[in-house]
């Protein structure tokens, strides 16, 4: 398939799968321990929320039918199921750090009529932040104020109608926060295939290219995005 090669790789915006059949929830329970936000080593500008430190403790709430492999938060951590944490490290998959057990505390279900079984084991994990940037010049996005760093590429845009990475910047993570895009999850298309062949619930994964976001309605931009060159 030589003419598969020069094939740019594709991306997904992972996201947790909310009203779905495995949607689960979750939350910090006291005591809860802060550490300081991951900071732009060039301006120096929080990137992300306050870490989470020792010790891990959470409630989870299930709103599916049955209990979620992954969960977005709490914060800026995620909880992934043993399963999960299992398969990832097995395959040599990158990008999640930490790999800590959680200690469930409490469980709410907030569906009646089903059985989900016993809950699973949890690890939190956090997503590396990545030398991929999103590139402005070829996605759909509008952006009403200049960047400002060129690191972290603050501040962000006001809306995205797909967007693509800068060639070149993406170092081979499967999970990873972009630069220009911290507050959100991207993953490689080997995991996707990895998603797919364990069956691993509560994740949906959109194409970069057409993932949106415009809580102010603005619509897409005029212009349409710079072609390879
Ligand atoms: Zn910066």
């Amino acid at each position: 398939m030589a003419s598969q090669v020069d094939e740019p790789p594709r991306f997904f915006v992972l996201q947790d799968d909310v009203w779905g059949p495995h949607d689960t929830q979750g939350s910090k329970v006291e005591p809860i321990n802060r550490g300081d936000a991951p900071h732009c080593p060039r301006c120096g500008g929080a990137i992300g929320m306050l870490t989470w430190l020792p010790p891990y403790r959470v409630e989870l709430e299930l709103y599916g039918q049955g209990w979620g492999d992954f969960i977005n938060g709490p914060g800026y951590n995620v909880l992934i199921s043993e399963r999960f944490a299992e398969a990832f490290r097995a395959e040599g998959l990158t990008g999640l750090l930490g790999f800590h057990p959680v200690d469930v505390v409490r469980v709410k279900r907030k569906r009646k009529g089903f059985k989900p079984g016993a809950v699973p084991r949890y690890f939190t994990v956090t997503v590396c932040f990545s030398r991929a940037a999103v590139d402005d010049g070829r996605s759909r996005v509008r952006r009403l104020v200049p960047v400002s760093c060129p690191e972290c590429l603050t501040p962000g845009r006001d809306s995205i109608h797909g967007f693509t990475l800068e060639p070149g910047t993406w170092q081979g993570e499967d999970v990873f926060r972009p630069r220009g895009l911290q507050g959100r999850i991207l993953v490689s298309e080997r995991f996707a295939g990895f998603v797919k062949r364990h069956g691993l619930t509560n994740m949906k994964l959109t194409p970069t290219q057409e993932f949106t976001w415009d809580p102010r309605r603005l619509g897409p931009p005029d212009a349409p995005p710079a072609g390879p060159t």
